[in-house]
C-alpha cells in the first residue's frame, strides 16, 4: 500500500540476484530507485524474475549502515571514515609486523564488482603480501571452475544461455533452475514444449523433472556411481562418437576399464535408481543431440564435488558434446557476479584471469612492482582452520556474512571468535559483524556504483550507478584503495574511477583484453576476447581444447561420504533455494517479496509425515550430528520418502546449525547437499 513514485530517470544496469545476468533498466526519483524493469537483451529477452524485478526495496531499507563503526566494549560506536581506516591500518600493520602477512586473510565478494574483486586480490597480495585471498565461489562452483580447468584447460561454462534453443537434449544434474536461476529455467521449459528432451538427475521431483523425459531421483551423495554407470552404458553399448574421441579425447581405454566396476546394475540400488533408468538416461544423452549439460550445486557441494563434475565431463566427451552450439558442461553460477569474482583472482592458487603464478607470476610482479608473496594461500575454509588453531589473527570479509552461510555453524563460530580483527563490510550490520565484528565498513550496493560483472555464461556485462550511496557508504574499490593508502601503499592504489582499474585487468588478462568499456558500453561480450576486434567467443573448445589438442578422461572411484544415516539421524537433509528469496536472505528479506514466504520451511515426503505423526505447518525440530533447528513442515509430493528439503534464507533460522565439517576433497567445498538428522515435534 506504499505510494508508487514514477521514475524521473532510467539507468541500464546488470540484475544484482542471480548469476544468469538479466539486463533491466532500474528508475529513480529523488536519489531513489523506486521501479525496475526488464532490457530486451540476448540473456532475459525482456523478463526479469521477481528477485530481479521487485527485489530492490533492500536499497533504501531503515537499516541500511551509512556510516563506519568500531565496536568499543560491545557497542558500536560511528566514526568517521579516516578514524575507522586508521584504525584497520593500524591493527592490520601490527598483526603483520608480529605474526606475518599469513595471519591475515581477505575476502572477496560475489556482491561486489570485477573491479572490486580485482583490488581486493591485489591488496592481499601486494599490501599485505599473502596469497590468503578468497571469495564465496570456495563453496559453490570452484569445483566446476577446477574440474573444468583440469580436463578442458578453462574453468567455466563451456557455452552460452543461448544454447538452450539450439540444444536437442537437455541434462539438468543437480540444479533447478526454475527456482533458482528463473530466467533460465523459464527457456529450458519453453525449449521443451517445443520438443527439446529433458534428462533430470535431482534427488527431489522439481518442477523440471515433472516435466522430464528421464528423472533419475539420485540419492543424495551419489552423483559419481550414478555418472559412471552412465559412462559405462555408453561404452558397453557403443553410443561413442568416435571421430570426437579419435581426434580429441585420450585415455578411453583406462577409462573403459575402469568403468567395468560400474556396471548400471551394480550401482543401481546404491543410487536408489532403477539400472533400466540409468541406461535410458545414457542412451537419451549421447543419441539425442547436441545435448547441453547444465548442473548446479546439487554436484558440486558434496565430499565428490570436483569429481562429480569431473564425471559429466566424462560423458560430454565420450559423446562428443563439447565444442558446438547446443552442448557443453555449464555450471550455473549462483550469485551475479561469483564467476567474476574468483576469475578476477580472489582465489589463493591463481592471478587475475584464473591465470597460474607459473605463467603469469612474473608479468604480474612487474606490472604490480613487487615479487608476488610465495606461501601457497589459504582458501576460506582453510582460513577457518587457521583461525582455530591461532595461525590467522585477523580476517576481512566483503559482502559476505561468512558467520551465517558457512556449514557447520559451531565450528565457524568457534573459528571467528578467535580472531584479533574481524573486519566486515557490507551493506548491513550482518550476524558476521553482530557477533564477531570488530569494524565494519559500510558500502555501496551495486545500485550505487559503476562497474561490471560476469555472468555464469562468461558474458562481461556493465553495471552502472543509479542512485547514489546513504550517507557516507563508499564503493567497495573506494574503500580498498584508502585502506591501501593508509597502509602507506597509495601507488598502484590510485585509481580515480573504475573503468581505470578495468583497464588494469586488461592489461593483465590476455583473454580479456579485447573487453573494454566502450565496447561494453554497447554489448555484452564473451571471454576470450583477446582484442577490441574480437567478437568474443560464446562457445569453448571449438576445435581444440584451451592448452591441448585433447583431454584426457578421468576415471573416478566413488567414496561415500561419512555422512550417513543411522539409528539416531535416519533422515537425509538436502539444504538449497527457494524461487522468492536469495542465499542470506539479505536482500530478499528487506521488501515484499518477503511476504510471499515469509520463512523457510522443511519439505518431507507424506508417507515420512505420516510415519512421524507430524501435520502439514506445524514446527518441527531437526536434529544432526551437530547441532539443531527449528521449521515449520511443508509436507510435499517431491520429496522421495527417507530425504528432507530445507531452504536457509531466514538468518534467524540460523540452518548451518545442522550441516557437517565434511568438504570437496580436493577444493574444499562444503558438503552442504548431505547431512544426516532425525526430526522431532518441536516442543518450545
Ligand atoms: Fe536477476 Fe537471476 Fe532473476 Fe535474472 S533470473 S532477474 S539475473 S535473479
Amino acid at each position: 500500500d506504499k505510494p508508487v513514485t514514477a521514475a524521473q530517470q532510467w539507468t541500464r544496469t546488470t540484475c544484482g540476484y542471480c548469476g544468469v545476468g538479466c539486463q533491466m533498466d532500474a528508475g529513480s526519483a529523488d536519489g531513489r530507485v523506486v521501479a525496475v524493469r526488464p532490457a530486451q537483451h540476448p540473456v532475459n529477452r525482456g523478463h526479469l524474475c521477481l528477485k530481479g524485478r521487485y527485489g530492490f526495496e533492500f536499497n533504501h531499507a531503515a537499516d541500511r549502515v551509512t556510516q563506519p563503526m568500531i565496536k568499543q566494549h560491545g557497542e558500536w560506536q560511528p566514526v568517521g571514515w579516516d578514524e575507522a581506516l586508521g584504525f584497520v591500518a593500524n591493527r592490520l600493520l601490527a598483526i603483520r609486523g608480529q605474526h606475518g602477512p599469513d595471519a591475515i586473510g581477505v575476502l572477496g565478494s560475489a556482491r561486489a564488482s570485477n573491479e572490486e574483486n580485482y583490488l581486493a586480490q591485489k591488496f592481499a597480495r601486494v599490501v599485505v603480501g599473502s596469497n590468503n585471498v578468497d571469495c564465496c565461489a570456495r563453496v559453490c562452483h570452484t569445483p566446476s571452475a577446477k574440474a573444468l580447468k583440469t580436463m578442458l584447460g578453462t574453468g567455466a561454462a563451456t557455452n552460452h544461455f543461448d544454447d538452450i534453443e539450439q540444444a536437442a537434449t537437455i541434462l539438468l544434474c543437480g540444479c533447478n533452475p526454475t527456482e533458482n536461476h528463473p530466467v533460465v529455467g523459464a527457456r529450458i521449459k519453453q525449449a521443451a514444449r517445443r520438443g527439446a528432451r529433458l534428462l533430470v538427475i535431482d534427488p527431489r521431483r522439481t518442477e523440471l523433472a515433472a516435466m522430464a523425459d528421464v528423472h533419475l531421483p539420485v540419492r543424495p551423495g551419489h552423483n559419481v556411481p550414478l555418472l559412471n554407470a552412465m559412462a559405462a552404458t555408453l561404452i558397453a553399448e557403443g553410443l561413442l562418437n568416435h571421430d570426437f574421441i579419435a581426434a580429441r579425447v585420450t585415455g578411453y581405454a583406462e577409462l573403459a576399464d575402469f568403468l567395468r566396476d560400474y556396471t548400471p546394475e551394480r550401482v543401481a540400488a546404491g543410487c536408489g535408481v532403477a539400472a533400466a533408468d540409468i541406461r535410458a538416461a545414457a542412451r537419451l544423452y549421447a543419441t539425442q543431440g547436441p545435448a547441453m549439460c547444465l548442473h548446479g550445486l546439487g554436484v558440486t557441494e558434496h565430499l565428490q564435488g570436483t569429481e562429480g563434475v569431473m564425471c559429466l565431463i566424462n560423458l560430454a566427451l565420450l559423446s562428443g558434446n563439447l565444442g558446438k552450439p547446443g552442448s557443453g558442461i555449464n555450471p550455473l553460477r549462483g550469485q551475479n557476479n561469483v564467476q567474476g569474482a574468483a576469475h578476477m583472482g580472489c582465489d589463493p592458487a591463481t592471478l587475475t584471469g584464473a591465470q597460474s603464478f607459473a605463467d603469469a607470476g612474473e608479468r604480474f610482479a612487474a606490472h604490480w612492482g613487487t615479487p608476488l608473496p610465495q606461501n601457497r594461500g589459504l582458501d576460506l575454509l582453510q582460513m577457518m582452520d587457521a583461525a582455530r588453531d591461532g595461525r590467522l589473527k585477523a580476517l576481512w570479509a566483503m559482502g559476505y556474512d561468512i558467520y551465517l552461510t558457512l556449514a557447520n555453524e559451531a565450528a565457524t563460530a568457534a573459528s571467528l571468535a578467535q580472531l584479533e580483527l574481524v573486519i566486515v563490510q557490507d551493506l548491513f550490520l550482518n550476524e558476521t559483524a553482530r557477533r564477531f565484528g570488530h569494524v565494519f565498513l559500510p558500502a555501496a550496493s551495486f545500485l550505487e556504483k559503476d562497474g561490471t560483472f560476469m555472468n555464469a555464461d562468461r558474458r562481461v556485462q556493465r553495471i552502472r550507478q543509479v542512485v547514489p550511496p546513504p550517507g557516507d557508504a563508499l564503493p567497495d574499490w573506494q574503500i580498498i584503495c584508502r585502506l591501501a593508502a593508509a597502509m602507506g601503499q597509495p601507488a598502484g592504489f590510485d585509481f580515480a574511477e573504475p573503468q581505470a582499474v578495468w583497464d588494469e585487468i586488461r592489461a593483465l588478462w590476455p583473454a580479456g583484453a579485447g573487453l573494454s568499456y566502450a565496447r561494453l558500453a554497447q554489448e555484452s561480450l564473451h571471454w576470450p576476447c583477446p582484442d577490441e576486434q574480437h567478437p568474443g567467443t560464446p562457445v569453448l573448445h571449438g576445435t581444440r581444447f584451451a592448452s591441448s589438442q585433447t583431454a584426457t578422461l578421468a576415471c573416478i572411484p566413488f567414496l561415500p561420504s561419512s555422512e550417513q544415516p543411522d539409528d539416531d539421524y535416519p533422515l537425509l537433509l538436502v539444504t538449497g533455494r527457494a524461487l522468492v528469496h536469495f542465499n542470506a536472505g539479505t536482500m530478499s528479506y528487506r521488501g515484499r517479496n518477503a511476504l510471499l514466504r515469509p520463512s523457510d520451511t522443511l519439505d518431507m515426503a507424506p508417507a515420512d509425515a505420516a510415519r512421524l505423526g507430524l501435520q502439514q505447518g506445524e514446527r518441527v525440530r531437526l536434529h544432526s550430528r551437530y547441532g539443531s533447528a527449528v521449521l515449520p513442515l511443508n509436507i510435499s509430493d517431491a520429496q522421495q520418502a527417507g530425504q528432507l528439503f530445507a531452504s536457509f534464507h531466514r538468518p534467524d533460522l540460523l540452518l548451518n546449525r545442522l550441516t557437517s565439517s565434511v568438504r570437496d576433497r580436493l577444493v574444499h567445498a562444503p558438503e552442504y547437499k548431505l547431512t544426516a538428522v532425525r526430526v522431532e515435534k518441536a516442543t518450545d
